[in-house]
């Protein structure tokens, strides 16, 4: 096996910024880097994405410096995903975003050598695969006509909450879309001491569920706060990856997995296994990322009760195709491996 990198640059359709400070994408929104890595066996090659976060303190010099140091534990057996992941982790527990894209480039390799798409592999039914929110960008409030029209062929919007003005914004958001689904997400962007009072505020809205209300690790808040919350709770930076799950029962109704975030399709299983056996929703999301890292999320999707795979529908220029969007649902295709192809 030969591990290569390099980088890629897409471009954004809207700039867009969050409640938490520091992620809003660079050049005035709108361009984004990812490391694409390649693994090459026997004249196949798998490729894989990474999309580092700096909440988790990851960027691209990171990732790439941490790949440059994964050569030597991956052995010589590709098929043996589960203990390469786990013999990087070992090292690279910090670098997650770099174990995701050395993950989905080894199941990227395991299908096309199999010939079968990564779904079929792990006998999941597509066909199953729930509808995907698309995300409405915070920006001016006047602009939330226009957002919401884009978004005409999705029943479910999501949108970040966390701003001082977050009741306008979602009673005009209500307005304009009276019957479909809206999740929130706060984005860590609310106060421990206040969320009850938060969430009562939003929950007139009719939500479907409240992403990440406040910082990491406020557990008596959201303990005390859920007992009222008549919409559900559900922890994206909280649950980073599967080690955090087992806390995060009778705190939270849910968890969102992200590839990037947790080190790839063999974490995200572990956690959806552990959030069944807890009895907690599951939720698969994703950063902005081209179709490559977007295929990976999918080829699991079937197994999860909320799906926001949108990160490539974000992109002006995505240089990777092969995912089906067919009424509003994010399908993985039929090619083998991640099912995608550069353009
Ligand atoms: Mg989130």
């Amino acid at each position: 096996m030969k591990l290569t990198w390099r980088r890629i640059t897409a471009h954004t359709k809207h700039a867009f910024k969050i409640a938490r400070s520091g992620s809003s994408v660079s050049d005035g929104g709108k361009a984004i880097e990812r490391t694409i890595v390649s693994i090459e066996h026997d004249g196949i090659i798998g490729l894989g994405e990474a999309a580092p976060t700096p909440f988790y303190k990851q960027t691209l010099e990171s990732v790439e410096t941490a790949l440059a140091k994964m050569q030597p534990l991956l052995g010589e057996n590709p098929d043996d995903i589960e203990g390469i992941v786990a013999r990087l982790l070992q090292t690279f527990d910090g670098d997650r975003a770099a174990v995701s894209a050395v993950d989905l480039a080894l199941h990227d390799l395991w299908g096309k050598r199999a010939k079968k798409p990564i779904w079929q592999l792990y006998g999941y039914d597509r066909a199953t695969i729930q509808p995907t929110s698309m995300t409405i960008g915070i920006d001016d409030i006047a602009l939330l006509p226009q957002k919401v029209s884009e978004a005409d062929g999705f029943d479910i919007l999501k949108i970040k909450v966390g701003m001082p003005n977050d009741v306008e914004t979602l009673t005009e958001l209500r307005k304009l879309a009276p019957d479909k689904k809206i999740r929130v997400d706060a984005n860590c962007g609310w106060e421990p001491s206040s969320l009850s009072e938060r969430i009562a505020q939003v929950s007139q809205f009719d939500l479907e569920l409240i992403e990440q209300p406040t910082t990491t690790h406020q557990f008596d808040a959201l303990r005390d706060a859920r007992k009222s919350s008549p919409v559900p709770l559900v922890a994206d930076e909280d649950s980073a990856k599967p080690s955090d799950v087992e806390a995060l029962a009778g705190v939270y109704d849910g968890i969102n997995i992200k590839l990037s975030k947790c080190g790839g399709i063999c974490e995200a299983r572990k956690m959806i296994a552990l959030a069944r056996r807890l009895d907690m929703k599951i939720m698969l999301g994703c950063m902005v990322e081209t179709s490559l890292g977007v295929s990976a999320a999918a080829q699991i999707a079937s197994e999860v009760d909320y799906v926001d795979l949108d990160g490539h529908l974000l992109l002006a220029d995505d240089p990777f195709t092969g995912l089906i969007l067919e009424g509003g649902v994010v399908r993985p295709g039929d090619q083998p491996g991640l099912g995608v192809t550069e353009i």
